[in-house]
């Protein structure tokens, strides 16, 4: 638990539709402001439904959600400053795109001239601007999805949930939504709650991600720690196919300093934060172990066996 407070905290959450099985068993996260939580898991693991709870669209069946300390289990919706986003999200075909966005808005009976206002800056935000006065199908997927995005930003909301959102694109348009998404939630200071069933994607864009199986967290950690160490099979089964050589950085397959007594003038040196990649290309020069350092003093050591072990994954022995 970090010591600031969370703005977001599941406490022992579970749900159940039928008043039966449980479909989330035990649900206990904290997300802190600002931060990008990325949901894995399969089909049926429970992670639309923990956004549906937060969200208020669904009432928890036992445990409690807070937001910045306060129990939300009776807050309505929309009182709790969430905007969501969904792999289809269903823009009405005859309204404009300007007038999609500010559709939640109209519902709140702001006026027109402030929500069109608002509804151009979020379409500015994503890059949409010049076509507020098309409809919906005369835009491409990619943009459809940006024009949800805007929607959902339009109300200004703290939290955003995003239920696989760009999981019906093509993979090209996909890698560029990503990026400008994640730099648009970094810039807007957005906390975000994220799912994916794509691994490359929760790596790329999440701070954290939270893997699920059946109503559980299986495990929660950067994606470094996740596939550097993870708890279980199911979990390594998952992390398998994942190149190690941008992930996984020098300071977590690093030996500390004193544990290697030759000395290493001239060996080349990689600050902690270097790469994989950047350390084999340091390796194959040097007959030496590369030389780690922290704000540009030496803690630690790179060996080859070390690296060989580090491009491996997890094991350092
Ligand atoms: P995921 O998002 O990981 O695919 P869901 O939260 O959608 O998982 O679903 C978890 C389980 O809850 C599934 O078994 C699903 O069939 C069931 N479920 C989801 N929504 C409802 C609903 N509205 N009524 C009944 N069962 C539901």
């Amino acid at each position: 638990m970090s010591e600031e407070r969370p703005l977001v905290r599941f406490e022992n959450v579970q749900k159940s539709y039928d008043g039966e099985i449980l479909v989330v068993k035990d649900f206990n996260l904290d997300v802190a402001k600002g931060e990008f939580v990325t949901m894995l898991g399969p089909s049926g693991s429970g992670k639309t439904t923990c956004l549906m709870m937060l969200a208020g669209f669904e009432p928890t069946t036992n445990g409690t959600i807070y937001l910045k300390d306060k129990p939300i289990n009776n807050v309505p919706p929309h009182k709790r400053g969430i905007g969501m986003v969904f792999q289809h999200m269903a823009l009405m075909p005859h309204r404009s795109v300007r007038d999609n966005v500010a559709y939640p808005l109209e519902i709140r009976k702001i006026s027109k001239s402030k929500r069109w206002a608002i509804s151009d800056h979020a379409l500015g935000l994503v890059d949409l601007t010049g076509y507020e006065d098309r409809l919906p199908k005369e835009l491409s997927g990619g943009m459809q999805q940006r024009v949800g995005i805007a929607r959902a930003l339009a109300s200004d909301p703290e939290i955003l949930l995003m239920d696989e959102p760009f999981s019906a694109l093509d993979p090209l348009i996909r890698l560029q939504l990503q990026d400008q998404f994640k730099a648009l939630v970094a810039q807007l200071k957005k906390t975000t709650l994220f799912i994916t069933h794509d691994l490359d994607e929760a790596i790329r864009i999440g701070h954290r991600i939270a893997i699920m199986k059946d109503g559980v967290i299986v495990q929660i950690g950067t994606p470094e720690d996740i596939v550097m160490n993870p708890v279980d099979d199911y979990v390594r089964e998952f992390v398998q196919g994942i190149s190690k050589l941008k992930l996984v950085k020098a300071h977590s397959i690093m030996e500390p300093i004193d544990s290697h007594p030759s000395p290493l003038d001239g060996a080349p040196r990689a600050d902690e934060s270097a790469d994989l990649d950047q350390l084999i290309d340091l390796a194959v020069g040097t007959d030496q172990p590369v030389v780690i350092t922290k704000g540009g003093v030496d803690v630690g050591v790179v060996t080859k066996p070390r690296l060989l072990r580090g491009i491996q994954g997890g094991k350092n022995d």
